[in-house]
């Protein structure tokens, strides 16, 4: 482990040099809300963000990518996109939900368009100064985090940041600035007293249970009257789905060109809140009921997933509660009405 300090005005002074030679993704305010994009200079970054509208996923599973294109004639050419970014600024819960994507799309089925455009990028994580209104991740493990990014600054109480170096593409990274000094070991406690206090903080609604007993506590519930209460109110908007940094599924879409001699294979993401999300060919639903796609949702992120990758595939950030408008998407709400029973 090696851990420097940084002023800030030497870290802006650092990402603009990084900007000359590749593009940088962060945090951006706008009219009051945050979201991850392309930056041009390091002035537009809000470091102190409390949570961004969508998490920074879209830059390793776009919305919408092509995967291929081909021909009536049956030739095809894949599309690999190869440019090296740094994604800058990623909280802890974000950068949690990215390492159990990466596990998602390497593990048995080796997806290549995740991996190579994962693998141009570099990560540099931000421990958070401000908590968002829903943000629950100190109740599920995920308010810090210990692995996958390649740097990890943390804020200091008056000026500047810790810097942690954590792989060789974070140290590839800094070989523009000058020798850092090692961080003194007064301020590796600043930086622990951080992590505890953001443990404690970013709890604004709290789990009575532990995450690892929610497989248990799901298991016990399946035809539990909850299902179908809450549901009521559902939109099939897939809001939630959307919005979620550990949510991946996606829908494959042949789009062919008006001469029908040539066209795209994309890919777009999709959401198991949506009425056809289950529907296959000769138009049979699994899920056709409203209450069996919102069952799903919370199987799938505290049941099915642990039990195949041993984490609840939720990380706490919030963003479902804020962006469903009948207010009935939030998993610690219905996790403790379970727990009640
Ligand atoms: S389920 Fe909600 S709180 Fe959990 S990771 Fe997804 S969006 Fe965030
Ligand atoms: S955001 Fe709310 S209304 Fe929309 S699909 Fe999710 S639970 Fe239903």
């Amino acid at each position: 482990m090696s851990v420097k300090q940084i002023s800030t005005n030497m870290l802006r002074g650092w990402i603009d040099g990084l900007l000359l030679q590749k593009t940088v993704i962060g945090p951006v305010q706008h009219q009051g809300h945050f979201r991850f994009e392309s930056i041009t200079s390091s002035d537009q970054l809000a470091l102190d963000y409390d949570v961004t509208d969508l998490p920074p996923k879209k830059f390793l599973l776009p919305p919408r990518e092509v995967m291929m294109t081909f021909r009536s004639s049956g030739e095809f050419q894949s599309v690999m996109e190869f440019h090296p970014f740094v994604l800058f600024g990623v909280h802890p819960y974000d950068m949690i939900a990215i390492n159990q994507m990466d596990r998602v799309f390497s593990e048995k089925l080796v997806d290549i368009h995740y991996l190579t455009r994962r693998n141009a990028c570099s990560i540099v994580a931000l421990d958070p100064v401000a908590v968002a209104p829903h943000n629950f991740s100190g109740c599920m493990g995920t308010a810090t985090v210990e692995k996958g990014w390649d740097l990890l600054l943390t804020p200091l109480p008056q000026d500047g940041y810790l810097l942690e170096i954590g792989t060789e593409k974070g140290n590839t990274l800094l070989h523009s600035i000058y020798e850092l000094p090692d961080a003194s070991l007064d301020q590796l406690q600043l930086r622990e007293q951080r992590w505890n206090q953001n443990q404690k903080s970013m709890r604004r609604h709290e789990l009575k249970c532990a995450p690892d007993d929610l497989p248990d506590l799901l298991e016990q519930n399946y035809d539990h009257p909850l299902w179908q209460e809450k549901s009521s109110q559902c939109l099939s908007c897939g809001a939630c789905n959307i919005v979620c940094p550990t949510c991946y599924c996606f829908d494959i879409q042949d789009e062919v060109d008006w001469s029908l001699e040539t066209g795209v294979r994309c890919r777009a993401w999709d959401g198991c809140l949506l009425r056809d999300f289950a529907e296959v060919a000769g138009g049979h639903n699994f899920r056709k009921q409203s209450a069996e796609r919102y069952r799903h949702r919370f199987y799938r992120k505290a049941s099915y997933l642990p039990k195949r990758f041993g984490e609840i595939a939720c990380v706490g950030c919030g963003r479902c509660i804020s962006a469903c408008i009948p207010n009935i998407s939030n998993p610690v709400e219905v996790y403790n009405q379970l727990v009640g029973e």
